[in-house]
């Protein structure tokens, strides 16, 4: 069967993908307005502008730039051989590494049947999404696919604007003020990321606790992604769990602080108040993918169990990703660019609006014709912060300081070192650059 006819346009760009088509099925309804997923679509818009031999400063796509540590490649060649289809759950053995790292680690006691493994946790934030019939609360902005996975199942989101000033955090009063005026039948999903994508921020104690008593009082189930729970760059994280830990489902995976994004291996720690949702998100699990790649999930164990060689590396990466957030955030914001130093991960969020007026008279007057304007005449691929639930001319964009070569960065740097400009240079000479870049577009902006 031919869907698409001649007519038909396949366009994936840094802002949209659409897919207009003449003739040819019904497309579900929920897709309408939905583009490829922005943070897959910079990373292939960048490497097409680089095939056609352009230069791109590449700080659109939030990868972990450091490599799979060498013990769990080994682990995975050990277990390639492994065939068989495994639990919907996941690996037992997998989900009892991750329980006692937990319990020892993160101070809260988990058991193994507390935790579920799902190809990557996006895949398991959608399927919570698609178990609950909740109305999804996120904070803009958040990250770009939260919204999008509520959008596909029919859901309603409601945004809770944060602000610069309130370092991005939402203000337990303004979670109050909206609650108090909503439906109390429907269910709540409050989505919360720290450390988070897109602005390197995390949350400080107090703002968790009494955004933890607003979710009490209102009965919000709280989805707390900590996928990038072990890059901080000071070692601290509290999780919200600390403070409502019957009603906080914990999502975390490879993806980050192992460098295994395209491992796919992701989970989900379910409290037992919560227990008819794990069985639903099963279900869903059971008839969407089954489960995931077993060698994989082998593999995945020596993460959790090899808990003192997994640390050592990960500091490695926080010295140097902690190094570029301060230098990265100094250098924008003496240029006029306003960001916030990172804490964590590997994202900063910046903000142009210093640049509005002059910006205008250019014709720009959206994130997205500034990140346009910046690909296209700069060569720095950044992501507008539109696509993170910001309005359309919000003048911000989030900036993902990974283009470097991390396995050649922790065996050169050993994270004492200072971070001065000529430093990263040296040693990032990709993020210099595209810093240069972007401090000749403001420069140019005003003059
Ligand atoms: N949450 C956040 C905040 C992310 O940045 C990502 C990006 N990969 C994910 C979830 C999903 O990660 P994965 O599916 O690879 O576990
Ligand atoms: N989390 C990464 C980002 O925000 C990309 C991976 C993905 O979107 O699945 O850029």
């Amino acid at each position: 069967m031919k869907y698409f006819n001649k007519e038909s346009i396949i366009h994936i760009g840094m802002e949209e993908a659409i897919i207009t088509k003449k003739k040819g099925p019904q497309l579900n309804r929920n897709l309408s307005g939905l583009t490829v997923s922005p943070t897959l679509a910079i990373n292939q818009k960048s490497k097409e502008l680089e095939q056609a031999g352009h230069k791109v400063f590449r700080f659109g796509f939030g990868q972990s730039p450091f490599p799979i540590p060498d013990f769990l490649v080994e682990e995975l060649k050990t277990f390639a051989a492994e065939k068989q289809y495994l639990p919907v759950e996941g690996l037992l053995e997998l989900r009892k590494a991750i329980a006692e790292y937990y319990t020892n680690f993160n101070k809260l006691p988990t058991s193994p049947t507390q935790i579920l493994i799902g190809p990557g946790s996006k895949e398991l934030i959608f399927s919570i999404q698609d178990a609950l019939e909740a109305e999804l609360i996120l904070p803009s902005p958040s990250w770009v696919s939260y919204f999008p996975q509520a959008r596909l199942i029919g859901r309603e989101t409601q945004f809770i604007e944060t602000t610069f000033e309130s370092k991005w955090l939402i203000k337990p009063t303004d979670l109050k003020s909206y609650l108090s005026t909503s439906d109390p039948n429907k269910t709540k999903l409050l989505l919360l990321n720290y450390p988070n994508n897109p602005t390197g921020i995390i949350a400080d104690p107090e703002n968790l606790r009494q955004i933890a008593e607003v979710c009490e009082e209102y009965d919000v189930i709280i989805l707390s992604d900590e996928i990038y729970d072990r890059l901080t760059f000071d070692g601290n994280f509290v999780s919200i769990s600390t403070f409502a830990a019957n009603r906080t489902i914990i999502t975390g995976g490879l993806s980050k602080w192992a460098g295994a994004g395209g491992w796919r291996l992701g989970f989900v720690r379910i409290p037992d108040s919560l227990q008819e949702l794990e069985s639903a998100v099963i279900k869903i699990n059971s008839e969407t993918f089954s489960c995931v790649s077993s060698p994989i999930q082998y593999a995945a164990v020596q993460a959790f169990a090899k808990t003192d060689t997994m640390n050592q590396e990960i500091s490695k990466y926080n010295r140097i990703l902690g190094g570029l957030a301060t230098w990265v955030s100094n250098e924008l914001n003496f240029a006029g660019v306003r960001v916030l130093t990172g804490k964590g991960a590997f994202y900063l969020f910046l903000d142009f609006e210093k640049f509005r007026k002059p910006l205008e008279t250019m014709g720009i007057i959206t994130g997205k014709s500034l990140m346009e304007y910046l690909l296209e005449n700069y060569q720095v691929a950044l992501l507008p912060g539109s696509a993170f639930g910001m309005s359309d001319s919000s003048l911000t964009a989030r900036l993902a300081y990974v283009n470097f070569d991390g396995a050649k960065a922790i065996r050169e740097i050993s994270g004492s070192e200072n971070f001065d400009s000529k430093f990263v240079q040296l040693k990032f000479p990709d993020v210099f650059g595209g810093i240069q870049k972007i401090k000749e577009a403001v420069q140019n902006i005003v003059n």
